[in-house]
C-alpha cells in the first residue's frame, strides 16, 4: 500500500486548507487580532488550551504554493522547496474559534514589534510584517489539527493536579488566556506574563483562586523582570547567573521543549519522572512556562536544578529566540 494509499484510508491528521483574512484589528502597540475564514475550518479539530497551528505566508513571489492534494505528504513537500522559493511558515496558538451562522473562523492574536532600529522594517520576521499589513481578503495556508485524529497540537496537561502555574511572554498571553478560559471548574492558580508595555495588558477570564501578575518590560531586556518576579514568588533570591544563558548557540527549533513527555534535548524523559518530591507547597502544581527561550531555560535552571521541581509536573516550551528567526 503506498503513502497516500495509507494516508487516504488512515484519513486525515491534519487540516489543511487556505484560509482568508475576516479581520485584522490592532489591539494594542504590541498585538494585531486576525480572524481567519476557511470553509475547511470545519474538520478544524483544536481542543482549546495551547492548541498550535501553522500558517503559510505568501512567498517572496507574493504567491501561495500548492502544496499537496493529500495534506499527510505537506511537509515533505514544503522541505523539499529551494530556500528562495519555499514560503515562510510559522507556528501560533488559536487563541479562540468563532463559529457564526456556519462559518468558522480561528481567531490568533499576532505580537507585532519594531524593526531593530536600522529602519525600513530591518529585523522584522514575515509573520510581523504580515501581521501588520494584514487586511479582510488576504490569504493564507494553515496547518491545524483535523478533527479526525485524537493528537490536537496542545501542551497543556495539568495530569489531574488542581494548582497551576502560567508563566509567559507576550507571545505565549495568548495560549494563557485560552488556558485559563478553559481550565475546568476548582482548579486554582498563579500567573506571570511579562508584555512590552502596559498598554499591551489584556483583560483575562476572571477566576476565583487565581492570582495575575502583569510584568509590563518597558526597557528591560526580553525576560529578565519575569524571571526574577517568578523566583521572588517562588522564594528564590534574585540571580544574574544565567545572563549567560542567552549566548549559548543553538538551534532555535531544538532549542527548549522540555515536557512531561518530550525533550528536545533529548533527555531521558521516563527516567526523570517522579524522581523529585519538593520540599515545599509545589507537590500539587502544575507549571507551564513558555515564551522567549532565554527565559524558558532561566525558569527551567531555577524550578528544576534549584527547587528540584519534578519533571513530570512542568512543560517549558521556547516560543522565539532573540535575534533568530524562526525555521518552521
Ligand atoms: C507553539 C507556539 C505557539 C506560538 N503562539 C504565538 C501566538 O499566539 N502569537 C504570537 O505572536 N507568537 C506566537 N508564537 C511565536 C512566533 O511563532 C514567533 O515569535 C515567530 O518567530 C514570529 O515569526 P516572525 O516571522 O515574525 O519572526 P522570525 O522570522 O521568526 O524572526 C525574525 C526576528 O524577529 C525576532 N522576533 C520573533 N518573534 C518576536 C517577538 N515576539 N518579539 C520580538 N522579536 C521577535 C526574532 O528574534 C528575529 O530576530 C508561538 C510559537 C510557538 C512555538
Amino acid at each position: 500500500m503506498t503513502i497516500r494509499e495509507t494516508a487516504e484510508k488512515a484519513g486525515p491528521t491534519v487540516l489543511l486548507t487556505e484560509a482568508t483574512v475576516h479581520s485584522a484589528t490592532r489591539l494594542s502597540p504590541s498585538y494585531v487580532r486576525v480572524e481567519l475564514a476557511s470553509p475547511g475550518f470545519v474538520d478544524l479539530g483544536e481542543e482549546g488550551f495551547d492548541t498550535r497551528f501553522k500558517v503559510l505566508l505568501p512567498g517572496a513571489t507574493g504567491e501561495l504554493l500548492s502544496l499537496s492534494e493529500v495534506a499527510e505528504e505537506w511537509y515533505e513537500r514544503w522541505v523539499s522547496l529551494p530556500d528562495d522559493v519555499r514560503p515562510p511558515m510559522r507556528t501560533y496558538t488559536i487563541r479562540d474559534v468563532v463559529r457564526d451562522r456556519g462559518q468558522v473562523r480561528l481567531v490568533v492574536d499576532f505580537v507585532v514589534h519594531e524593526d531593530d532600529g536600522a529602519g525600513a522594517g530591518h529585523g522584522l520576521g514575515p509573520a510581523c510584517r504580515w501581521a501588520l499589513a494584514a487586511k479582510p481578503g488576504d490569504v493564507v495556508q494553515v496547518v491545524a489539527p483535523h478533527r479526525a485524529t485524537t493528537y490536537g497540537g496542545a501542551e497543556f496537561d495539568p495530569d489531574g493536579r488542581q494548582h497551576v502555574l502560567l508563566i509567559g511572554d507576550e507571545t505565549a498571553v495568548p495560549a494563557i488566556a485560552r488556558i485559563m478560559e478553559d481550565l475546568g471548574p476548582g482548579c486554582t492558580g498563579e500567573v506571570f506574563l511579562e508584555v512590552p508595555s502596559s498598554e499591551d495588558i489584556q483583560d483575562l477570564p476572571g477566576r476565583t483562586g487565581f492570582s495575575v501578575t502583569w510584568c509590563p518590560r518597558h526597557k528591560a531586556a526580553v525576560g529578565r523582570r519575569l524571571v526574577q518576579d517568578v523566583r521572588r514568588h517562588l522564594g528564590l533570591p534574585p540571580s544574574t547567573e544565567f545572563e549567560a544563558l542567552a549566548d549559548l548557540p543553538g538551534d532555535l527549533d531544538l532549542d527548549v521543549w522540555e515536557t512531561p513527555t518530550y525533550s528536545a534535548a533529548g533527555e531521558d524523559v521516563e527516567a526523570q519522572l517522579h524522581t523529585h518530591s519538593v520540599g515545599h507547597d509545589l507537590d500539587d502544581t502544575y507549571a507551564w512556562i513558555a515564551g522567549e527561550s532565554w527565559m524558558v531555560k532561566a525558569l527551567r535552571r531555577s524550578m528544576v536544578t534549584e527547587l528540584g521541581v519534578d519533571r513530570g509536573q512542568v512543560a517549558f516550551m521556547g516560543y522565539w529566540r532573540e535575534g533568530v528567526a524562526m525555521r518552521g
